[in-house]
């Protein structure tokens, strides 16, 4: 039970009313996706289908120059006295190494200090991990794991500001259905559930506790991610159209994790069009709607509803919880599991029966498949080692993977080449106390701004149990187009904090007083976007088994990145070998 965190949670009158009235200084309206100040119910009075392109169109000119001068969000010339006061800096993704791997892997350097195992894992993110759990489980104890970073968990690590835990990344899992036995078996085996007579019972203190999302719309917030509409509204009907549109387009068969669910041509005939073009063919028009699902697309692949496929939106619903407008009987909230910091917990978890076997800050160039064996060098600090083992599993994204193998299977170059991939950045930000908020819904673990760029932002500290008191940590996440990784690499950590605050301002004016501390991270090629195609490529599909004695797993594989997906891979992967090595039984 939470004892009442948000009572000192300050709130304000409606923001039209803080607008209009006498006001606090720097208070001011909501931010849209064009930059203008327009009010964001004046998007509803215009029904129009090109209001997706639009929307893409005009959140990636917004974005661009949003990362080119963040300064223009802010409108009017004020005192940015945070930047001297406030402790900054980027964390947790070493790109320079990243970049060293791409220059390197032509040439490795003579004077490698040898290593051997049977089995190496390269890359520690939730793939590499579950594939090294399932070599540990099959009895194989000759293998490692060579991770980047400094720390193991991919993008599901975790991060602590003066004590304060912190996603940097993934911060929930859903709750597995009986599509993912594997996943249930685990968290069992973890003891995040018990197998009883009636099913799976979880652990309460992990499931996310309520409220659990809140909406900014129409000057308050309210409960829940969908525009609350009147029940007579074109709104509401068009809601009641598509929750028909994914159920019947679900009994197609969609799943979790999406092996587990069939393929066929009407699949492939969804994965041709865009979401925005398959929403457009089958009536769906309502802007309020098309901005609600644009931001789902955003949220989960990293790109709008003009990008995705049409594919990827509906797996979005049926392969989880379906669609359904508000106010129905089964309008109920889709329990998840979740941290501090994040998805963190999985990672260690898996980590944990092995962690003496993962090498961080360990950065392979090249791999090179050869008959009996297979070569992988790594840089180890100052020190490049080279590794012998029978078998590889190259956790990594795919366009690394190509990148290190020195002869790379034409599956997984055709692959690497088809998929776009989307830079994210998330933004935690320590406050000394609770920020004024505006009327309506209490603050909740997810808050989101309705016709923002942003994806809105997390509570850290939601799932604590007793009452919060003193400083407050949120984290901001923002999904960029591809065509502006370059420009976010080059930020300054304080041109980043600003367009955060500058998105946050119309909900919480005195953000930028409370601020104490921000930590944030760049992922520059963070996940692959499921583009039209990309799903349904021959190319992708036949990556995992195109090498003899190099295996591949990661989230990359399924077109599109969420742990089901990674775990599934990483799993597979593991057998795969282990079935190699005469250990056939996991
Ligand atoms: C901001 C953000 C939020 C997300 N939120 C969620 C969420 O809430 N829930 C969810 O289910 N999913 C979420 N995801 C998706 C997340 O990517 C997956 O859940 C999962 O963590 C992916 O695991 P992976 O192993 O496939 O890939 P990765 O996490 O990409 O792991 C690959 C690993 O390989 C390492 N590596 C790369 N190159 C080398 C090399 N040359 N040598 C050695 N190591 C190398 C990398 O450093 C990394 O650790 C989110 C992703 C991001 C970016």
């Amino acid at each position: 039970m939470i004892d009442g965190p948000h009572a000192r949670w300050r709130s304000l009158p409606p923001e039209g009313a803080l607008r209009d009235g006498p006001g606090k200084a720097g208070s001011r309206a909501p931010l849209n996706v064009d930059g203008s100040d327009r009010a964001p119910a004046a998007a509803t009075s215009r029904a129009s289908v090109s209001a997706v392109g639009q929307l893409e169109q005009t959140r990636r000119a917004f974005l661009g120059a949003a990362l080119a001068a963040p300064a223009i969000l802010g409108g009017c010339a004020r005192p940015d006295d945070w930047r001297t006061r406030v402790d900054g800096r980027w964390v947790g993704d070493n790109a320079a190494l990243g970049h060293r791997v791409r220059d390197m892997a032509a040439n490795p350097p003579a004077g490698a200090r040898e290593r051997r195992c049977d089995v190496l894992v390269v890359g520690s993110g939730i793939a590499g991990l579950s594939a090294a759990r399932t070599l540990h489980d099959a009895g194989i104890t000759d293998f490692a794991v060579l991770e980047l970073e400094a720390e193991a968990g991919g993008n599901s690590r975790g991060h602590a500001m003066r004590g304060l835990p912190c996603p940097l990344g993934a911060h929930y899992l859903p709750l597995p259905g009986p599509a993912a036995p594997d996943i249930q078996a685990w968290l069992v085996e973890i003891g995040l559930a018990k197998q009883t007579a009636a099913g799976l019972k979880w652990d309460e203190r992990h499931l996310c506790h309520s409220p659990q999302e809140r909406l900014f719309f129409e000057g308050r917030w309210q409960d829940g991610l969908l525009p609350n509409v009147a029940r007579t509204s074109s709104t509401q009907a068009q809601y009641q159209r598509f929750a028909k549109l994914i159920a019947d387009t679900g009994r197609l068969g969609f799943a979790l994790p999406t092996a587990r669910a069939p393929w066929t041509p009407a699949h492939e005939q969804l994965d041709r069009l865009t979401a925005a073009q398959w929403l457009l063919s089958n009536g769906i028009s309502d802007p309020l709607l098309l901005a609600y699902l644009d931001y789902c697309c955003r949220d989960d692949y990293g790109a709008g509803s003009a990008t995705v496929s049409a594919w990827a939106l509906v797996h979005y619903f049926a392969s989880r919880h379906g669609f359904s407008a508000p106010g129905d009987d089964t309008n109920d909230r889709d329990p998840v599991l979740t941290w501090p910091d994040g998805n963190a917990p999985l990672a260690q978890a898996l980590r944990r029966p092995y962690a003496d076997r993962v090498f961080t800050g360990r950065a392979a160039f090249r791999i090179d498949e050869g008959l009996d064996d297979v070569t992988a060098w790594a840089f180890a600090g100052a020190e490049v080692e080279r590794w012998t083992a029978k078998h590889v599993i190259v956790a990594t994204p795919l366009f690394i993977a190509a990148h290190v193998l020195r002869a790379p299977p034409p599956a997984l170059v055709a692959a690497a080449k088809q998929q776009r991939r989307a830079p994210w950045m998330v933004a935690n930000l320590r406050l000394d106390d609770l920020p004024l908020d505006r009327v309506g819904a209490p603050l909740s673990w997810d808050n989101v701004i309705h016709g923002s760029p942003s994806l809105g932002y997390v509570d850290a500290q939601h799932q604590s149990l007793g009452r919060v008191v003193g400083p407050r940590l949120i984290t901001a996440y923002w999904a960029f187009p591809d065509t502006q990784r370059k420009r976010l690499l080059e930020m300054s950590w304080q041109d980043a904090t600003q367009l955060v605050l500058d998105d946050l301002r119309a909900v919480h004016p005195d953000l930028s007083e409370r601020l104490q501390q921000v930590d944030i991270v760049r992922h520059g090629h963070a996940m692959s976007i499921p583009a039209p195609g990309l799903r349904s490529s021959v190319a992708l599909a036949a990556v995992p088994g195109s090498a003899a004695r190099v295996s591949f797993a990661h989230a990359d594989l399924s077109a599109y990145s969420v742990f089901e997906e990674a775990f599934t891979h990483g799993t597979n992967a593991g057998r795969r070998v282990a079935r190699a090595l005469g250990h056939g039984s996991v």
